[in-house]
């Protein structure tokens, strides 16, 4: 499938040449194979996935004067809400929507690896390279790969049955952590920490299907995130160090700059560039770190926008989503400082009561100062529906306006 020569130069074109039939509801696959075959010649970017990520790197394409083709899964998608081209995905849409692009990039993992290294194999031009996505896909891999080349991650195994858990456990005790190999939806859970051979056994039967691993269950002083972009040849800029807040392993809040020292912030910020030469990403890498007593350990990477970065969009001059653009069309990259003293970022969870956060939405938009980002998600319990952003002079006052904004989002008092 090599790409044919006699191509025009990729013209970025406007919504009206890209505006394609809807999809019958249910009928995303026959949609797709008919409309692979009517894709016009070629546009600058496609982006594989339309998730909430692909909605705010769309955003971001569009600013710059692009109109990115989305392989969505779904009509319902965010992003493929938002995009006047969504192709449905279908096994085989994934080659010729890669042929129909200049550049794919993704905003997931949950890719098939090898037509993707068949694709690159034939010289489409996919960024961030298979050699980065394979490393960020499977996470026994990504173990691999970094205790070879010497970065430090906690000590982990293979999980094949309850013998190879139990043996791990015998040397390493409990509690131990159990992982997904690979990264599901957004909304999916991927780790679980286990008290006892009763409680993984439970874990193990019920995720019954995914590939699991297991590792050493860490004392985690913090957990922090290092967002950098990179273009093809290297180039690249760190976004300033972020520290993390979780509930039961979903991040809840977002804080910028990081409460560490200088030290670990350049620590952090020289391993996570190592790891990108090392990986030759390109795009934005989100490397999480956990800090311990030991020093900083590399629990998981991401090859695309990352939650972490979502504060970007208003707390920095050249938002993560922007970068990721410019970074896989190997465009110029934009600064990456922090524009104010303090930035928090709180994600807007679909609770119980599923309330839809866009019923409140007048209320939230009186808390002045407070940045509102919805994703156009159905509410569902424990599923992102939005982010709020706040920035401030420190992080309490910039903590407290986004709190007001998504207590109102989510119909409830302010604190
Ligand atoms: P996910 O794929 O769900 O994001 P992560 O690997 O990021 O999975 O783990 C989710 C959370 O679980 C982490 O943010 C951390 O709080 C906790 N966790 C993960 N690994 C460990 C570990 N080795 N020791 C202690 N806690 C861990």
């Amino acid at each position: 499938m090599a790409r044919s020569c006699d191509r025009r130069p990729a013209q970025d074109r406007g919504p009206s040449a890209l505006a394609l039939p809807v999809a019958p509801k249910g009928r995303g696959a026959e949609y797709a194979q008919v409309v692979a075959s009517e894709l016009p010649a070629l546009y600058k970017l496609g982006i594989v996935g339309a998730g909430q990520v692909a909605r705010m790197t769309h955003q971001a394409a569009v600013k710059l004067g692009f109109t990115p083709r989305l392989l969505a899964e779904d009509l319902h998608d965010s992003a493929a809400l938002a995009a006047p081209d969504a192709v449905f995905s279908h096994p085989d849409a994934l080659a010729a929507f890669a042929e129909s692009c200049e550049v794919i990039t993704f905003e997931h993992e949950r890719l098939d690896l090898g037509l993707l290294q068949r694709l690159e194999d034939d010289g489409l031009v996919i960024r961030p390279g298979t050699r980065t996505i394979r490393a960020a896909f499977d996470k026994m891999h990504q173990r691999r790969v970094l205790l070879n080349r010497g970065f430090p991650v906690p000590v982990f195994s293979e999980v094949r049955g309850p013998d190879d858990l139990l043996d791990f456990a015998g040397i390493y005790g409990w509690p131990l952590v159990l992982k997904s190999v690979r990264s599901g939806t957004p909304d999916d859970r991927g780790a679980w920490v286990v008290e006892n051979a009763q409680e993984a056994l439970r874990v193990m039967s019920e995720q019954a299907g995914r590939q699991l691993m297991v590792e050493e269950y860490l004392a985690i002083v913090k957990e922090l995130v290092l967002v950098l972009a990179r273009r093809p040849g290297g180039s690249a800029r760190c976004y300033p160090l972020v520290e993390l807040s979780l509930d039961e392993g979903v991040i809840r809040e977002i804080r910028c700059p990081a409460a560490v020292g200088h030290q670990v912030a350049t620590q952090a910020r020289e391993l996570s560039l190592r790891l990108a030469d090392e990986l030759d990403s390109v795009g934005i890498l989100a490397v999480e770190l956990f800090l311990t007593t030991e020093g900083l350990v590399v629990n998981e990477l991401a090859a695309r926008p990352h939650n972490a970065g979502h504060g970007t969009i208003e707390g920095a001059p050249t938002s993560q989503f922007e970068n990721h653009v410019r970074a896989v069309l190997d465009l110029p990259l934009g600064p990456t400082w922090a524009t104010a003293p303090a930035i928090v970022t709180i994600n807007v969870m679909g609770g119980l009561e599923n309330i839809d956060p866009m019923v409140n939405l007048p209320e939230a938009l009186s808390v002045e100062g407070a940045q509102i980002h919805l994703y156009g998600k159905q509410p569902r319990p424990g599923r992102k529906l939005g982010h709020v952003t706040a920035v401030g002079d420190d992080i309490a006052q910039a903590r407290a306006l986004a709190r007001r904004a998504e207590s109102a989002l989510l119909g409830r008092r302010a604190w």
